[in-house]
């Protein structure tokens, strides 16, 4: 086993103050996380060689680190935010299986991730307790899509579905596709970006003959756009699956039109189309990494004047409570005292956001 075998990527992970140490001068509050995680819940650490590598080690700023390499300012929990911000276990229909729309639903496949991405928005489910979907919990989820034929789209998410191996992926999709050939299947995974070596062309042949099935990755800086994450997504094309990408707006990553626009029009080259860009969710200890609505709303006006349809995506935000999605610029978003706005969803509910 080499770099360039996945498994070695996951054996080889860095995860403790120590592996992180060896590349960077770590900084006070990336020092302070280490020492103080005691007692506390928190998301794991875990970040693959070849992702740490796309950091600059000399750039104590650099926006991939800021990625992987946690701060103590994780513990700085805000009284609106939560461990599971989109309500998620409230739309769990059967354990595994998020419906919160009538005509698609999200399964998680796995809690395990090849990277821990400090924003994550399921830092409650990650790497939690129970690891990967059984044969019980698998049959329980199947018999929920066959009883609701209205369901006519599956993401399978995580985690990150493509951290297990071949035969549990191929599995879980033969138990599928046993019941509902026609079933749409949207594959979210962040492995293109940060374990690219994962995208073998043995799982792609395989997965051919389970589709129809779209990919969904995310990409959020276009310094994570290399030759090798770009092999795994021209193999994902020549499959014949679909590729986007949802990006995450995030502050002191991603948080100007300059990067914002090297990163979609990249995309747009691979071809991977930006699906989605998502305004922050509250999630337990990420308020280092949200922008303001305000700034959000007019870096992305910005951006819709500069940039083509096709690199542009949705604006849309996660309305905190299991709101659902909503794309900002299609709803009104008004100031609600100083502290926070009212965001109007299709339905004419009004949710609170922050607005720091
Ligand atoms: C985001 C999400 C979807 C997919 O929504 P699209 O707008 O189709 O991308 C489906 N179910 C849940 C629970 C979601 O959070
Ligand atoms: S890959 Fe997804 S689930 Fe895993 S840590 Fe990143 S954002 Fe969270």
């Amino acid at each position: 086993m080499d770099a360039s075998d996945w498994h070695w990527q996951l054996v080889h992970r860095k995860t403790v103050a120590e592996d992180f140490s060896a590349h960077f001068t770590l900084r006070e509050d990336e020092r302070l996380f280490f020492e103080r995680t005691e007692g506390r819940v928190i998301l794991p650490v875990a970040v693959t060689p070849y992702y740490l590598k796309l950091a600059d080690p000399l750039d104590p700023a650099d926006p991939i680190r800021k990625q992987f390499l946690p701060s103590s300012k994780e513990f700085e929990v805000k009284e609106y935010e939560s461990q599971d911000p989109l309500a998620e276990k409230k739309f769990e229909a059967v354990p595994s299986l998020i419906r919160r729309y009538t005509n698609r639903a999200v399964l998680r496949v796995t809690n395990l991730c090849a990277v821990y991405c400090r924003h994550c928005y399921r830092r409650g489910f990650a790497a939690t307790g129970r690891k990967t979907i059984d044969r019980n919990g698998l049959e329980e989820a199947l018999a929920f899509l066959s009883a609701n034929t209205e369901i006519g789209e599956l993401l399978v998410s995580g985690g990150d579905p493509l951290v297990l191996d071949d035969g549990v992926i191929l599995e879980i999709l033969d138990a599928i596709r046993s019941l509902k050939r026609h079933l749409l299947i949207r594959i979210c995974t962040r492995v293109p970006v940060v374990l690219p070596q994962r995208i073998t062309t043995v799982l792609c042949r395989e997965l051919k003959k389970r589709g129809p099935l779209w990919f969904v990755t995310q990409f959020n800086h276009s310094r994570e756009i290399t030759g090798q994450s770009r092999q795994a997504v021209s193999r994902l094309i020549s499959s014949g699956f679909p590729v986007l990408n949802q990006s995450v707006l995030l502050m002191g990553v991603n948080d100007s039109v300059e990067e914002l626009t090297l990163l979609f029009n990249g995309l747009a080259c691979l071809p991977v189309k930006p699906y989605y860009l998502f305004q922050g969710d509250l999630a337990a200890g990420t308020s280092h990494f949200r922008l303001p609505l305000s700034k959000g709303l007019s870096l992305y006006k910005r951006l819709s004047s500069s940039l083509s349809g096709i690199a542009l995506p949705f604006y849309a935000v996660d309305l905190p409570g299991g709101g659902g999605k909503v794309m900002l610029p299609h709803v009104t978003v008004e100031r609600a005292g100083n502290q926070w706005y009212a965001i109007e969803d299709y339905d004419g509910t009004r949710h609170r956001y922050p607005a720091e």
